[in-house]
């Protein structure tokens, strides 16, 4: 199992850490020991001192499938849930800089926080699901797949153009604007819709 997460598919977000709007999807790995699943807490590292939470949108897919045809996408996947892209900013950053890989900064234990999944002939419209996050209570992200630069069925097919997609397999569908710090103690809640699907506190 493999998870393939998807950097700068909002505009806004892309925006404010000053990246271009991609032209493809950018994507990355995350390795399967980032998982965090059925609401275990997140514990804090000792190495980074900024981990940021992004909240996405989640496919998981149902078939085996390498190049697959943008048209035929839509029968590669067959649960929707929502997960947090945990990112140490300060090693990121520090990758950026370099040009060096994001691996560390992003494939941590613990990276992601996982939902249950939904069947996704449950959402009458997938280009329309709204999610959101709330940290301690509060709204602190919001979106709408609408807002995707590139949607499922367009990352599904342009990433088995490079790597074949197995049952199982998760794609993390990158974060809209919002993208913020967490701290010990810290409740994270991640809501599709709204139903709660995910509670994570950071310990
Ligand atoms: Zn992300």
């Amino acid at each position: 199992m493999k998870i393939i997460c998807i950097g700068r598919n909002y505009r806004e977000h892309a925006r404010e850490l000053n990246n271009p709007v991609p032209e493809n999807p950018v994507f990355f790995l995350k390795p399967e020991t980032a998982l965090l699943r059925r609401n275990r807490p997140f514990h804090y590292p000792d190495f980074s001192q900024d981990i940021h939470y992004e909240t996405e949108i989640v496919v998981r897919i149902g078939k085996a499938g390498k190049n697959i045809d943008l048209k035929d996408a839509h029968n590669y996947f067959d649960g929707v849930g929502i997960g947090l892209d945990l990112t140490a900013r300060d090693i990121q950053q520090k990758a950026k800089e370099k040009g060096l890989p994001w691996t560390q900064a992003k494939g941590f234990d613990g990276a992601a926080p996982l939902s249950r999944f939904l069947p996704k002939n449950e959402f009458p419209e997938l280009n329309d699901i709204r999610f959101h996050l709330n940290k301690n209570g509060e709204t602190v992200q919001k979106g709408n797949t609408a807002e995707m630069i590139f949607p499922f069925c367009e990352l599904i097919s342009h990433i088995s153009r490079f790597i074949t997609l197995k049952p199982g397999d998760l794609i993390f569908t990158g974060t809209p604007a919002g993208v913020g710090a967490i701290r010990k103690g810290d409740c994270l809640e991640a809501y599709l819709e709204n139903k709660r699907m995910l509670r994570c506190v950071v310990k």
